[in-house]
């Protein structure tokens, strides 16, 4: 067989965006360069396109139709950040098309691994690496983002968002939350605050009726509130978490607070025939700019991405290197303490991952 029938280019959609998002994914493409070579049977062609709250000012459109098909046809996307606080549609809310993408692609699994490095590098300092190895499983269409769209008048007396739970919606993020235990330590946490709404009652019947497709998974259920405790408290305790839209998106910033911070938690947007692959971080405009944000996140992104290509080796290589650069607690960017600076840390992971 030649070289070229056995090996399979993957089309990528590389999107930038704001803040610290070209920053960090520079890394991020570096680290899949170097793992590239060592690949028999994988190739990555590369597309970019400017998106964000930068090309909503440039062109009054923060994601360009272009853009968008490539997300459509492309084997994956890449995205650094989208959204800069001082950037706002009419109605107030941030310029933020990484929600639109999910909705559009129907991207509802937010997958989000927890994982603690080194010691050094949590606030809670009884735990050693890989002690804290967790996954929060977010729905990401719908839930108290519904109504993220509607807007108000001026004179409004009151203002109502709405938490919208479908069957649909529920079925298919629990189902993938189910899978997602299978393959880790086999045990599931629905956090909900079914004592309280009506919309999280039916988010728990749902989860129940699932729970006997999976009898090989435990599942434990908790309310939001007690999550956040028992988070903090006994980290260790998780394996999966599956919860709702914001929910989701509060316990993710708190998780990744365990692990060392934003830049260290990275994230997948995944559908059934799409996928975003992203650090959970925003633009961070406090520090873009200074060449000091830590692109790990992304690069771990990289790693999800890969898996989810069907490239274990990849994703495997991209994991062991970024454990053995964090082995040594010397080798850090400034929000973790250390003296690196991204492209430093950078070129540390990606030389490690090249083998
Ligand atoms: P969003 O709402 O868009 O997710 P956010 O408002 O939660 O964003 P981030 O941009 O994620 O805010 O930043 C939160 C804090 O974490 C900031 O202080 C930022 O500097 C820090 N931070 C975020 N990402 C990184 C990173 N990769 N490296 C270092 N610090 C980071």
């Amino acid at each position: 067989m030649r070289l070229s029938e056995r090996v399979k280019t993957y089309r990528i959609t590389v999107l930038p965006g704001d803040g610290i998002g070209p920053e960090v994914i520079a890394e991020g493409v570096k680290v899949l360069r170097a793992v590239e070579q060592g690949l028999d049977g994988a190739r990555f062609e590369l597309r970019e396109f400017s998106v964000g709250a930068g090309e909503y000012l440039r062109s009054g459109n923060p994601m360009p139709p272009a853009a968008f098909e490539a997300c459509k046809q492309d084997d994956a996307v890449l995205l650094g950040a989208m959204g800069l606080p001082d950037v706002r549609w009419p109605g107030g809310t941030e310029i933020a098309p990484q929600l639109d993408l999910r909705e559009q692609l129907e991207l509802y699994c937010g997958l989000r691994p927890i994982r603690l490095y080194h010691a050094n590098d949590t606030p809670l300092k009884k735990y050693g690496a890989g002690e804290i190895d967790f996954a929060i499983v977010r729905e990401n269409t719908e839930g108290l983002f519904w109504s993220r769209k509607r807007s108000f008048s001026a004179e409004a007396a009151e203002v109502i968002d709405s938490l919208r739970i479908s069957r649909e919606g529920s079925e298919r993020v629990i189902r993938a939350a189910f899978r997602e235990a299978s393959r880790r330590r086999g045990l599931l946490t629905l956090v909900d605050k079914s004592n309280v709404l009506p919309s999280m009652v039916f988010f728990r019947r749902i989860f129940d009726e699932i729970a006997e497709e999976f009898p090989g998974v435990c599942t434990r259920r908790i309310y939001v509130d007690a999550a956040s405790l028992y988070l903090v408290e006994r980290p260790q305790s998780f394996d999966v978490i599956v919860t709702e839209n914001l929910f989701g998106d509060i316990l993710s910033d708190l998780a990744a607070a365990l692990v060392g911070g934003m830049g260290m938690a990275p994230s997948g947007d995944i559908g059934d025939r799409h996928a975003v692959f992203q650090p959970s971080h925003g633009s961070a405009p406090d520090i873009a700019g200074r060449g000091i944000a830590n692109p790990t996140a992304t690069i771990l992104s990289v790693a999800m991405m890969l898996e989810w290509l069907g490239i274990a080796e990849g994703a495997a290589r991209i994991r062991k290197a970024v454990e053995t650069v964090f082995a040594d607690p010397h080798l850090r960017t400034p929000d973790l303490g250390g003296a690196l600076s991204t492209t430093e840390l950078g070129d540390r992971i990606a030389r490690a991952a090249a083998g």
